[in-house]
């Protein structure tokens, strides 16, 4: 294979949503010279397996600071789907029909009672559905629905033509791709980074973006500041095909969910496994997907199952997205640890990584 480019102003590490929505917005700001390094194609790993949820709202029990950033990022989502379809002609699909969060058990009522308090009590848009407007609405969710909320501003983006449409921006705005190719290590001089040794050679640069998901912490770097931690927790999927569409709405419950996408595929997700690095599919997993949607509506029982599959998510150790400048090594920045929001949280992380790192070369 022929060696690597020898040498870029910024090199962002991985190839996911992440590093590649990194890679456009530092384009994007004029930084002329950006390399993205990946070790296998573009978009493949835990940003391919991903549901496209973006419902910062549906999960929230408290507004933080994570909240806050999360809901920014999700009001980006209009304009960054327009200009990515401005810019490359594809559709990312961003649904914005709304997500309804069932209650199926008492728990799961007083659950979303809280929810529903804090939020309204924040000015935030949610409604609370009785049973049967939320039957009324879908009328595929089970009859042992007690009651709903539906969030309006939480959405679905179809994540596999956002990674179409990502590489196919990046490509066009002179970003140099280089894919089969892994980072092992950091090149640094003193408390400096110098560039990146890669399979295919060294690239000299004065700033690396580690955006490598749950692969970043094999990365080498200085014994006295080592990459942050990060492990895998593996999420399987199962893929329904649902012609003509059962439902138009995310839906929810706090097992499970089942996401519609435009040409009639039905989604239903998802496990939370710690399993290392082991991204296969198993029985046991598949068969909680399936009761647990099918506990949201049992109409999916004579369904097809088309497709299954499993990706690694990002996880820090507190459940936190690792983002901005190292600290102690110059020119080194972290865009990882998405964990379960990376594709809701990737067009913020893009704005945020690159205006640290353009603002760190005035
Ligand atoms: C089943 C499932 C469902 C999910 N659903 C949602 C959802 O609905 N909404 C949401 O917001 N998020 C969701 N997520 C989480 C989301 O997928 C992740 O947070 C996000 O994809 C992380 O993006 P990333 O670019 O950091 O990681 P990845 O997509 O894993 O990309 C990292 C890339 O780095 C490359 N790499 C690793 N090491 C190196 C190296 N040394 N050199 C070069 N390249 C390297 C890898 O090959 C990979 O391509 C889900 C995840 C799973 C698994």
């Amino acid at each position: 294979m022929a060696s690597i480019k020898g040498s870029a102003d910024v090199v962002i590490v991985g190839g996911g949503v992440i590093g590649l929505t990194i890679a456009r917005a530092l384009a994007l700001r004029g930084v002329r010279d950006v390399c993205l390094v990946e070790r296998g194609g573009l978009g493949t790993e835990a940003s391919f397996a991903a549901a496209g949820m973006l419902l910062p709202q549906v999960e929230a029990d408290a507004q933080d600071e994570f909240f806050d950033l999360a809901c920014k990022s999700r009001d980006l989502y209009p304009a960054f789907a327009a200009a990515l379809r401005e810019e490359t002609g594809i559709d990312v699909e961003l649904d914005t029909t709304g997500t309804l969060y069932l209650a199926l058990t008492e728990h799961d009522q007083e659950e979303i009672e809280r929810r529903y308090e804090w939020q309204t009590r924040a000015g935030l848009p949610v409604e609370r559905l009785s049973a049967a407007e939320a039957r009324e609405l879908e009328p595929c969710i089970t009859e042992s629905t007690r009651g709903a909320l539906r969030f309006p501003k939480d959405i679905q983006v179809e994540n596999r033509r956002l990674l179409s449409a990502l590489a196919n921006s990046v490509k066009k705005l002179g970003v140099t791709i280089a894919t089969q190719t892994s980072v092992d290590s950091l090149i640094l001089e003193g408390n400096r980074v110098q560039g990146v040794q890669t399979s295919r050679g060294r690239v000299s640069c004065p700033t690396t973006v580690i955006a490598a998901g749950s692969w970043s912490s094999f990365i080498k770097s200085s014994p006295q500041s080592p990459i942050p931690t990060i492990e895998p927790v593996r999420g399987q999927m199962v893929c329904l095909e649902a012609k003509p569409r059962l439902t138009h709405h995310v839906i929810y419950s706090p097992r499970g969910y089942i996401v519609p996408r435009q040409d009639g595929r039905l989604l239903a997700g998802s496990t939370s496994e710690h399993a290392g690095f082991a991204k296969c599919v198993t029985a046991g997993g598949i068969s909680t997907i399936l009761r647990n949607a099918l506990e949201i509506s049992p109409a999916i029982s004579d369904l097809p199952v088309v497709d299954t599959w499993a990706g690694l998510r990002p996880r820090a150790a507190d459940g936190l997205p690792v983002l901005g400048p190292c600290g102690e090594i110059d020119g080194l920045f972290y865009a990882t640890g998405h964990y379960r929001n990376g594709i809701l949280l990737a067009p913020l992380t893009g704005e945020l990584i690159s205006e640290a790192i353009v603002s760190s070369q005035r």
